[in-house]
This record gives structure tokens, C-alpha cells and sequence, in this order.
């Protein structure tokens, strides 16, 4: 009997095939198998830190660093991409994985949930709107415009036209992002 070895990749050792977990397909610019032992599975599983395997397998990958892209929201929530994969950890420190048929279609999730108010930095350029129709317009953390109702027949169209020419001044062109107090979301100013 041939034993075919592997190697854990959240414990790093290697075992024999019979303690074989889990797999996690992974693909980037190959395809990659991911091997998990048994043992890890059944930690990850019982723990309450993650739903599963695979979110146990790809929060190993990115502690040593090897997601493609990230990002964290202003209040503590972190999504990393890996080929076809997702990773979030929310605020509470809580971990989950979501596999895409396709590397494009993880990429294609994880620019909506940016542009959705993920990726939002309040250095960016920030339109925000009071709840009587005004917008304060800041640009790289600092305040530069308030738009006000009254003076402008369409006054978000006149704060991101500031914008806009803020960022033909500068030669600075940072995501722009519509806010209130509760959500930001990413809107283009031409
Ligand atoms: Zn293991």
C-alpha cells in the first residue's frame, strides 16, 4: 500500500492520506488544492471563531500574508480576496469563506461590497449630505466646500463638479464617496 502524504495548511504538518480533512479548491493563475487535516477540520468546526475549514484554511493563508487584494471598514470589518475565494471577518472577530465559480466573479463581489461603502476613507474625497439637503464637500481629509441647498438648483451635481476640479488642481484623483451618518457608497463625479 502506497501512503500518499500531505501537508496541513493550517498545522503545517504532513500526514498521511487517511487523516485527510478537507480539501479547498483554489484557483488563481493555476488550480491549487489546499489539503486540511482532519484534526484541523474538526477544531475549526467545533470553534466559534470560524464557520469552517475552508474559512480556517484561507485565515491561515492571510495571516502569512498571501491575499491579492484587502480591505477593512472604519468599523472593523475585513474582507481579503484569494483567487476564487472571499474571506470576511467581522467586527465581533467572527471568520467566513465564500467560494465564486471564477476568479473574475470574486473580483466582481468583492469591488460591489467595496464600492458599496467598504473601501470608504474619510481622506478620500467625501460628499456628505446633512438631512436638509446640504453637502459638505472634503477632499484628502479636508473640508474645502459647503454646498448649500438654496444656492444651487441641483446642489450634489454642483459638489462634485468641486470635486471634480479639486482633482484636476492636485493631479489627485482619490475614490469619491456620497455619505450620511449611516452608510458611503462610491459614485463617480464625471
Ligand atoms: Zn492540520
Amino acid at each position: 500500500m502506497v501512503i500518499t502524504p500531505f501537508k496541513c495548511i493550517v498545522c503545517s504538518k504532513w500526514k498521511g492520506e487517511h487523516h485527510l480533512g478537507e480539501t479547498l479548491h483554489f484557483v488563481d493563475d493555476s488550480s491549487t488544492d489546499l489539503d486540511i487535516c482532519d484534526e484541523c477540520v474538526e477544531e475549526a468546526e467545533e470553534s466559534r471563531k470560524f464557520e469552517g475549514a475552508y474559512a480556517r484554511a484561507l485565515y491561515e493563508l492571510d495571516m502569512d500574508g498571501m491575499e491579492e487584494d484587502y480591505m477593512s471598514s472604519e468599523w472593523g470589518d475585513y474582507v481579503a480576496l484569494f483567487g476564487n475565494w472571499l474571506l470576511y471577518c467581522d467586527s465581533q472577530g467572527f471568520v467566513t469563506a465564500e467560494e465564486f465559480r471564477s476568479v473574475e466573479a470574486a473580483v466582481e463581489h468583492f469591488t460591489i461590497i467595496h464600492d458599496e461603502g467598504m473601501g470608504y476613507h474619510e481622506e478620500d474625497a467625501t460628499i456628505y449630505a446633512d438631512n436638509w439637503g446640504n453637502y459638505q464637500v472634503s477632499f484628502d481629509g479636508k473640508h474645502i466646500a459647503n454646498v448649500r441647498r438654496e444656492d444651487y438648483e441641483n446642489p450634489l451635481r454642483r459638489a462634485k463638479a468641486i470635486i471634480s476640479v479639486e482633482m484636476r488642481k492636485s493631479g489627485f484623483f482619490p475614490n469619491v464617496w456620497l455619505t450620511d451618518d449611516r452608510t458611503a457608497r462610491r459614485i463617480e463625479v464625471w
